[in-house]
C-alpha cells in the first residue's frame, strides 16, 4: 500500500532537524558490511537535540561517546587567518596532540553498532570539532540529487543522468549551486557526492541515475562544474567512487580485472577530469577491489594515480564501512575512515609501533585541514537558514527541462497543441500525483512531500519514493478545454478503452532503481507496486488502441522498448525530481523544446552489453572477479568496435525544430608549443519554426597504430536558435586539456602520449556514425 505524505516538520534555524527523514539513515544496513555496537549506537540517539549534543560533546571532550578527547582542556582559537591552504594547515597541525590529530582521521560514529546510527543534523557523517583549537566539527551528508540521509526536506532534483544530458555546464553549475548551498543552509560543509562511476560498463547498476553518463569527458566535465559550484559554497566537494565501483551486484566484493591503459583510458579519466578541472577537496574511495586489492588500501589507485600522478591535494574517505585495515590503509593511502573508526581506532597504536610513520598520519590530518581552509570552512561560520525553497524549485525545473531526452516523434506528434487538443488519456505510474525518484543514500525528502511504499529486496534497505509533482495535473493546465482522464494502468483493458475514446494517450512507464541493486534487466520491470505492471504491455494495449500514443519515460538509465517502432513519441524524462510534473508538461506542449542529449548508448539488446548478465557474488564475503575485457572501449566506443546498433546511440536526442551544419572547417593550430588546438569552425542555423537548442558534437579518430576505437568525443557546444537563425560556432579542442584529447596512455612510458600518424575529425549531432561529417584530417 502507498502512502502520502505531504508534511514534513518545518526546519528552523538552529534547531534540530527533521525527524522522520532520518530513519533512511539510521536503519540502513549495508549487505556485507559488519558494523557498530548497539551501546554506541544507545549513546548517540539517547543524547537528543542537536543543541544539547553539541554542548554535551564539547564538554566531555566526546569521550563518553567513544570519539578520541584532547590533552587539553583549554578553548582558544589559534587559526591563522592568512596564508595558502598549506600554510594554515602546517601551522594548524603544528599545535595538535596526538589525540587530536587522530580526531580528525576517523567518523564520530562510534564502533560495534549492529544496525542503524544518528548523526548531528541528520548527516550520514561527521567529525567532532576541536573547541580547543577552534577547527569546527565537519557534517557530511549525501548530495548526488539534491540533500540526501536525514538532514531535512529539500530540493529533489532531477537525477544527476539528466544534468549529464543537457550536455551544458551552465546548466550543471545551477545544479551544484542547489546542492552546495541548500547544504549550507543545513549546516553541513562536506557534500558526498560526485558520483562518476561509468555506466557505460554496466547500465543496469542500480545508480546509474547518479552517475553522468558513459563518456569519460562528458561525464568528466559536467561532474568538476558541479563540485566547483558546491565548494563555492564553502562546502568540501566530493567525488566518487574511486574507482571502478560499475555495479552493485556483491558492490563490497567485486574484483575489477583491468589493464592499466584500460583504466586510465576510462573510468580514471573520467575522475582525472573531475579532479583537475574542480580542485576537489575529497575523494570517496570505493568497496570493491581492482586487481585484487581493496580499493580503500590499493596503493596504485590512491598513492600512484590520485595523489602522486594528479598531484591531489586533498583527502581520501573511505566508503561507509569500506575499510578493511589499520596500517595498510593509513599507509596506502586512505585519509579518513568513515563513518566510524572500526580500524583507525588501533591507528595510534600503529603509530607507536612504527607500523606506520608519523609522517604519514601528519599527512592525512594535513589533508583534511588544508581541505577546509581551501574552501572556506574556517572563514565561513556555520549559517544555518532556511532555503529559498520556490526559487530552487524553480530551478530544478529548469535543469529537468534541459536534459530531458526526446527520442522519437513521428510525423510531429509533439508538441500537444493546448488549444485544439479535445480529449487526453493519461495513463500509469502515480501521473496523477507525483514522479519517480532513485533510491539509495542519494534519496532526498523533496519539499512538497512523497508518495512512498514498499521496500523492494534487493537492496532491502530503499523505500519506494515518489515526489509529490502531478503531471496529469500540469497537463491540464495546459490545455484547460481539453478532456483529460487518468487510468492508474493497473488494469490494461480498462486504459485501452480510455485510450480509445481520447484523441491523445500518453502513457507514462517507470523504472525504479537504487544504490544497493543492480536491474534484473533492461526490461521495465514493475518493482513498486503491489501487484507489479506489465509496462510493455500496457503500452501494447494503449497503442492498439490509439496510435497517437505519447510515451513518458522515467528511468535511471537505458530502457528497452519493444513498442517502439508503433509508438508516436518517446520523451525520457529520467528521475525529473520534485518539479517533474510541470516540466514534463512544458516539453510536452512545446512552452520549452527539448534539447537533451543521451549520455549514455540505448542498446537494442542485453546481447549487445559487455556483460549481458550482471556478474554475481557467489556469497557476501569472498571477492569474485568481474573482468572488463572490454577494456576501454566502453559506451559508444563498444557499439563502434563490435559493429552494433544500438536502440539510440550516445549523444542522440531530438528538438520541435530542425537544423543544419554547414561550412565545416579544420583549423590546426597544433604546431606552437603553446596552446596547440585544434578548432572546427561551422555554421549552425535553426531551419525550423521554433526556437531550439542544438548539441553540435565533436568527435575524433585516432591513428590506426594506437588500435584506440574509431572515434572519441573530443568537444561539443550547445548553442540556442531563435526560428531561422544562424550563428558560425568554433569548438575548440585543446591538445592539454585534462581531457587528454588526442592521447592515448603509454604503458611503456606511464604517460599520455600523442602517437604520429593521421587524426580525422567529425563533425555531428549524435555519435552515430553514419549521420557524422568529416571535418578533416591532421598529421601528428
Ligand atoms: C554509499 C555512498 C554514500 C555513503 C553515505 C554508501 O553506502 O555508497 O555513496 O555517500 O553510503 O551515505
Amino acid at each position: 500500500m502507498f502512502s502520502i505524505l505531504v508534511s514534513f516538520r518545518v526546519k528552523r534555524p538552529g534547531s534540530a532537524i527533521a525527524v522522520s527523514p532520518v530513519a533512511a539513515v539510521s536503519q540502513r544496513v549495508i549487505p556485507g558490511n559488519t558494523s557498530s555496537g548497539p551501546a554506541s549506537h544507545r549513546c548517540l540517539r539517547a543524547i537528543g537535540p542537536l543543541a544539547f549534543l553539541l554542548i554535551l560533546l564539547a564538554a566531555l571532550g566526546l569521550t563518553a561517546c567513544g570519539g578520541s578527547s584532547s590533552s587539553s582542556t583549554s578553548t582558544t582559537t589559534t587559526t591563522t587567518t592568512s596564508g595558502t591552504p598549506d600554510a594554515r594547515a602546517d601551522a594548524m597541525l603544528a599545535q595538535m596532540t596526538q589525540a587530536e590529530k587522530l580526531q580528525m582521521v576517523q567518523g564520530g560514529v562510534t564502533t560495534n553498532l549492529t544496525y542503524g546510527y544518528t548523526v548531528p543534523l541528520g548527516a550520514a557523517g561527521w567529525v567532532p570539532a576541536n573547541t580547543r583549537l577552534g577547527i569546527p566539527a565537519l557534517y557530511l551528508a549525501d548530495g548526488s540529487v539534491g540533500v540526501g540521509n536525514g538532514v531535512g526536506p529539500a530540493t529533489a532534483l532531477p537525477s544527476s543522468i539528466a544534468s549529464a544530458a543537457s550536455w551544458d555546464t551552465t546548466e550543471a553549475t545551477k545544479y551544484g549551486t542547489i546542492i552546495g548551498s541548500e547544504l549550507a543552509d543545513y549546516g553541513i560543509n562536506v557534500n558526498l557526492g560526485g558520483n562518476i562511476n561509468l555506466v557505460g560498463r554496466e547500465p543496469r547498476d542500480g545508480r546509474t541515475f547518479e552517475t553522468k553518463g558513459e563518456d569519460p569527458i562528458l561525464a568528466g566535465k559536467i561532474t568538476a562544474a558541479h563540485i566547483n559550484a558546491i565548494q563555492a559554497q564553502h562546502i568540501v566537494g566530493g567525488i566518487k567512487h574511486f574507482a571502478f565501483n560499475d555495479q552493485e551486484s556483491g558492490r563490497t566484493t567485486a574484483n575489477v580485472i583491468i589493464d592499466e591503459r584500460s583504466g586510465r583510458e576510462s573510468d580514471l579519466l573520467a575522475f582525472e577530469i573531475g579532479v583537475k578541472d574542480s580542485n576537489v577537496q575529497s575523494v570517496m574511495c570505493s568497496y570493491n577491489l581492482t586487481n585484487g586489492q581493496y580499493d580503500c588500501e590499493n596503493s596504485h589507485l590512491l598513492n600512484d594515480v590520485l595523489k602522486t600522478g594528479w598531484s591531489f591535494p586533498g583527502f581520501v574517505m573511505s566508503d561507509w564501512w569500506a575499510t578493511h585495515t589499520t596500517s595498510t590503509a593509513a599507509v596506502n593511502g586512505l585519509d579518513q575512515e568513515q563513518p566510524n573508526q572500526q580500524f583507525f581506532a588501533t591507528l595510534g597504536q600503529a603509530v607507536t609501533s612504527g607500523q606506520v610513520p608519523q609522517s604519514r598520519l601528519d599527512n592525512m590530518v594535513h589533508r583534511i585541514l588544508r581541505a577546509m581552509y581551501e574552501v572556506g570552512i574556517f572563514d565561513n561560520p556555520q549559517k544555518i537558514q532556511a532555503i529559498p525553497a520556490a526559487a530552487d524549485a524553480a530551478v530544478a525545473q529548469d535543469i529537468e527541462e534541459q536534459g530531458a531526452v526526446l527520442l522519437k516523434n513521428a510525423a510531429s506528434q509533439l508538441p500537444l497543441n493546448g488549444s485544439t487538443v479535445q480529449s487526453i488519456a493519461v495513463i500509469g505510474s502515480h501521473a496523477d500525483v507525483a514522479v519517480l525518484s532513485g533510491g539509495g543514500s542519494a534519496q532526498v525528502q523533496p519539499i512538497g512531500g512523497t508518495l512512498t511504499g514498499g521496500e523492494p529486496c534487493p537492496p532491502c534497505w530503499a523505500t519506494v519514493t515518489w515526489d509529490l509533482s502531478s503531471p496529469l495535473a500540469a497537463i491540464k493546465a495546459k490545455a484547460p478545454n481539453a478532456k483529460v482522464q487518468f487510468a492508474d494502468g493497473s488494469n490494461a483493458s480498462a486504459a485501452a478503452t480510455l485510450a480509445a475514446s481520447s484523441q491523445v494517450a500518453i502513457v507514462f512507464v517507470s523504472q525504479w532503481a537504487s544504490e544497493g541493486m543492480d536491474e534484473t534487466s533492461l526490461s521495465l520491470t514493475d518493482l513498486t507496486s503491489t501487484t507489479p505492471i506489465n509496462q510493455d504491455a500496457l503500452v501494447e494495449a494503449v497503442v492498439a488502441a490509439n496510435p497517437h500514443t505519447i510515451v513518458v519515460v522515467e528511468s535511471g538509465s537505458a530502457i528497452l522498448m519493444p513498442w517502439l517502432g508503433q509508438v508516436s513519441a518517446v520523451l525520457e524524462a529520467w528521475y525529473p525530481g520534485q518539479n517533474g510534473g510541470p516540466a514534463i508538461a512544458d516539453l510536452l506542449f512545446g512552452v520549452t523544446n527539448p534539447s537533451g542529449k543521451l549520455p549514455i548508448t540505448f542498446p537494442a539488446s542485453e546481447a549487445q552489453l559487455p556483460r549481458p548478465v550482471v556478474p554475481q557474488p557467489p556469497d557476501g564475503v569472498t571477492p569474485f572477479a568481474v573482468n572488463y575485457t572490454e577494456g576501454y572501449n566502453v559506451g559508444y566506443k563498444w557499439y563502434d568496435v563490435n559493429g552494433y546498433t544500438p536502440l539510440f546511440p550516445f549523444g542522440y536526442g531530438l528538438s520541435y525544430t530542425t537544423f543544419t551544419m554547414t561550412n565545416a572547417a579544420l583549423v590546426n593550430n597544433l604546431t606552437p608549443s603553446t596552446n596547440p588546438n585544434f578548432q572546427v569552425t561551422f555554421k549552425l542555423a535553426n531551419t525550423g519554426s521554433v526556437a531550439g537548442a542544438e548539441v553540435a558534437q565533436v568527435y575524433l579518430g585516432l591513428p590506426a597504430s594506437t588500435n584506440e576505437p574509431p572515434k572519441r568525443l573530443v568537444g561539443w557546444q550547445k548553442v540556442l536558435l531563435q526560428p531561422g537563425a544562424s550563428q558560425t560556432v568554433t569548438i575548440e579542442v585543446d591538445e592539454n586539456d585534462s581531457s587528454h584529447p588526442l592521447s592515448y596512455w603509454n604503458t611503456s612510458t606511464s604517460s599520455w602520449t600523442v602517437a604520429p600518424g593521421n587524426y580525422t575529425v567529425y563533425l555531428g549531432n549524435s555519435s552515430n556514425t553514419a549521420g557524422l561529417t568529416t571535418v578533416g584530417t591532421f598529421t601528428m
